[in-house]
């Protein structure tokens, strides 16, 4: 899966490749499709220089899923149509990424990822678990177990996804249901 990706670490992300016969339209296409972002098989996600994302929505989406994952939280520093900068909120940290629109002003790519987290321990109350995102991985969980209590859905989204949301948001993610 990797090696679909320019993986040069923390460099500038390289553009698209000039090869004759094709038009600008051609390689950026061509560009995209060999370079967005796909979901690996164990549904670990993995971050790297050049990926594409289809939209700022899934750029935004699977930034906030990588921040749950990895268990800390994001400033958001830049966050429109056309740049994500997002930084983690560790006081000492330097980990930073950051996307920016390419020529068709709707695909996103990782421009630049600095990877190291200075002094951050995980956050289990990770404000990017929001209610949707608790209902989101619980829809089925909770439809096919209606009457059980927020604690157990509490316990087993810790269990599997090292965050611990507010029996609050449980609640309010059940009613969405
Ligand atoms: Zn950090």
């Amino acid at each position: 899966m990797d090696s679909l990706y320019n993986a040069n670490g923390d460099n500038e992300a390289p553009y698209i490749n000039s090869s004759e016969n094709e038009t600008g339209v051609d390689r950026m296409y061509g560009y995209n499709l060999r370079n967005e972002w796909k979901p690996n098989p164990i549904c670990q996600i993995s971050l790297q220089v050049g990926q594409v994302f289809e939209s700022v929505e899934k750029g935004r989406e699977i930034l906030s899923k990588y921040a749950i994952q990895e268990g800390f939280e994001l400033d958001k520093s830049k966050n429109d149509a056309k740049r994500l900068t997002y930084k983690c909120k560790g006081d000492e940290c330097s980990w930073r990424i950051h996307l920016s629109s390419l020529p068709d002003n709707v695909t996103f790519n990782t421009r630049s990822i600095t990877r190291d987290h200075v002094n951050c321990r995980r956050v289990m109350n990770n404000n990017e678990a929001t209610t949707k995102w608790v209902a989101s991985v619980t829809s089925i969980l909770i439809r096919d177990n209606p009457n059980v209590k927020a604690k157990v859905f509490q316990t087993q989204i810790k269990s599997i996804y090292g965050v611990e949301p507010s029996k609050r948001k449980i609640y309010r993610a059940k009613r969405k249901e």
